[in-house]
């Protein structure tokens, strides 16, 4: 009985998805399509993408989506213009598409999962839309809890009190729902408004991960409204043509 029925079940077991992160390391895809609780993204083209100017970023050429580089440009000038930020505001990091990710995941030798922690696993990344950047914001050497002595330089103070203004939201605030690790320097561009130019492609690409785990700060909250009640049937009587004459009298 057991030999008859048993490769039937088989078929039907829900099938456990894995995803190819390095050579001969793989990992499990939750069923909800999450990668060590990490989104999926695709690759930004090459033709939506474009160049910083040197002066504002420290390591190497910073490339993000053309749409979200007139917001960023006008977030480092006045940024450099505020002397409460010292002039320490750069970005570090920024477009990083998956075959550059898993050249970054990949390297380390801790497990997948403990990588995970730290570093988005490839096709797993904010970074490859283009929309995403790090900012480098140094903390005083000898800090021993590198985010929250990020979070306290000047230059992440003013970003979190100006960033919404100029399109970009926090992706990873502390404690936040997605179990990613608080990431103060990292922030993704959504346009200011919806209605903004380029804005609907990115607020598309993010719909997942803003309704269900919400940056902070945040632009345009998404309002998860309840569904709709269902609608009331209404029987339509026909009123007899009795009922009718008797009114007319
Ligand atoms: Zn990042």
């Amino acid at each position: 009985m057991l030999r008859r029925t048993l490769p039937f079940l088989l078929a039907f077991a829900p099938a456990v998805a894995e995803a190819q992160l390095c050579e001969g390391q793989s990992a499990a895809i939750a069923p909800d399509g999450r990668a060590f609780g990490h989104l999926p993204y695709g690759d930004a083209a090459e033709s939506d993408l474009a160049t910083l100017p040197a002066e504002f970023s420290v390591a190497g050429p910073c490339v993000v989506r053309v749409d979200a580089l007139p917001d960023l440009l006008r977030l480092f000038e006045a940024a450099r213009a505020d002397p409460a930020v010292m002039g320490q505001l750069k970005a570090l990091s920024c477009q990083r598409s998956i075959a550059r990710q898993r050249g970054v995941f990949c390297r380390g030798t801790d497990s997948p999962a403990d990588r995970a922690i730290s570093v988005a696993p490839p096709g797993y990344s904010e970074h490859s839309t283009g929309y995403a950047l790090d900012f480098a914001v140094r903390p005083r050497n000898g800090c021993p809890d590198a985010e929250a002595c990020m979070a306290a330089t000047p230059a992440a103070k003013w970003l979190r009190a100006n960033a919404p203004r100029f399109g970009f939201e926090q992706s990873f605030p502390g404690g936040n729902k997605q179990n990613v690790k608080w990431e103060p320097w990292h922030w993704r561009w959504v346009g200011t408004t919806a209605g903004a130019p380029g804005a609907a492609r990115a607020r598309f690409i993010f719909a997942r991960a803003r309704k269900d785990y919400p940056a902070n700060p945040v632009i345009d909250p998404v309002v998860v409204k309840a569904p709709p009640p269902p609608p009331k049937l209404f029987l339509k009587v026909p009123v007899l043509d009795i009922e009718k004459k008797k009114r007319r009298r």
